[in-house]
Parts: C-alpha cells; structure tokens; sequence
C-alpha cells in the first residue's frame, strides 16, 4: 500500500512546532521523529494552565490517536476507501485544532471588545461591533530564510485528492507523498 497523504502531512506538522522554547528546563530533547512526545510539549505550551486543562488533554490525547490510525492506514493490508477518507478527515480535524490552539495561545486567554465586552476580538479586531485595541501586537513569524522558503514553495502542501463528494477531482498528489 502507498504511503497515506496524512502520514508526511503529520511530519511536516512537527517540523514546524518543533522548537527548543517547548522543552522545559533540565528536561532531554525528544528525538525528531517522536510526534507524540513534541506533540505533548506543544499541549503543554500552547494550553497550560488549569482554566485550559481540557483543550490539553484533548490535544495531547487526539493527537496520538490520529498518529496510531495513520500508521495503522499505511500499512494495514486490509485498510478500505473510506479508512483511507476518515485517515485524512482526522488528520484535517487535527490541523484545524492545532491552528486555532495556536492563534489562541498568541491572542492571549480570553481577549474581549473595550467596547462591547464581546469575545469576539481576533486579531485586536472585535467582530461584533468595530472596536480596534491599539494595544493588539501581531504574533512575530519565525524568520525563514530565502533558500529554505524557496524549497517550501517547491512542492505543493495541498494535496487535492478525489473524495466520496468530490469524486471527480483530479488526483494531485505528488509523487512525493506517494
Ligand atoms: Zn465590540
């Protein structure tokens, strides 16, 4: 069986939240390619705290499942179409979270309108009525240089893929992933 899209999609996902600043004081380095010791390193980071202790345990504990099913996807011999659906659909979910946990943990806990008290405000911006927090400074992006962003942009991150909806969707994936 070919390699699942998900499994190289879960690397790529851990090389990009793998940094020194997650792993505490006195304590070793995971190796690498240990997605699930990163991965509980960036729960802990990005949702410390007693008031996040849910989004944690939620993060630490649907991450290994989704890394368990994708490895089992690629090389179970009995693994049908729609595991292979459900493969990337976990995978998505799981993305989806990281973002937002991640966007959270920049905003700060709780961030809400000077206006309207919504907790509406992303970006410094309140959704509900306008109000701009002159306060609000960007999260700063982790510079890359020239070379290494030229090889990102090289090869395609989103791979298009025919579904049970979309049936006709040209196959993009790249030989890579294969
Ligand atoms: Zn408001």
């Amino acid at each position: 069986m070919k390699a699942h899209p998900s499994k190289p999609c879960l690397v790529s996902l851990i090389g990009e939240i793998t940094t020194d600043d997650l792993v505490p004081d006195g304590n070793g380095r995971p190796k690498a390619a240990n997605f699930k010791a990163w991965f509980a390193l960036f729960a802990d980071s990005v949702a410390s705290g007693s008031s996040s202790a849910r989004l944690r345990s939620y993060l630490k504990n649907t991450s290994r499942e989704v890394w368990d099913y994708v490895n089992w996807l690629t090389h179970a011999k009995n693994a049908a179409y729609f595991d292979a659906e459900i493969g990337v659909a976990i995978t998505n979910d799981l993305l989806t979270a990281v973002s937002n946990s991640w966007l959270r943990h920049c905003a700060g806990q709780h961030p809400r309108c000077g206006e309207c008290a919504s907790y509406s405000v992303i970006a410094g911006q309140c959704h509900a009525c306008g109000w701009f927090d002159e306060s609000s400074v960007s999260p700063e992006l982790p510079a890359i240089s020239p070379e290494e962003l030229e090889a990102r942009l090289a090869e395609p991150c989103t791979q298009v893929r025919p579904t049970a909806t979309h049936p006709d969707t040209t196959d993009g994936l790249t030989e890579q992933a294969r």
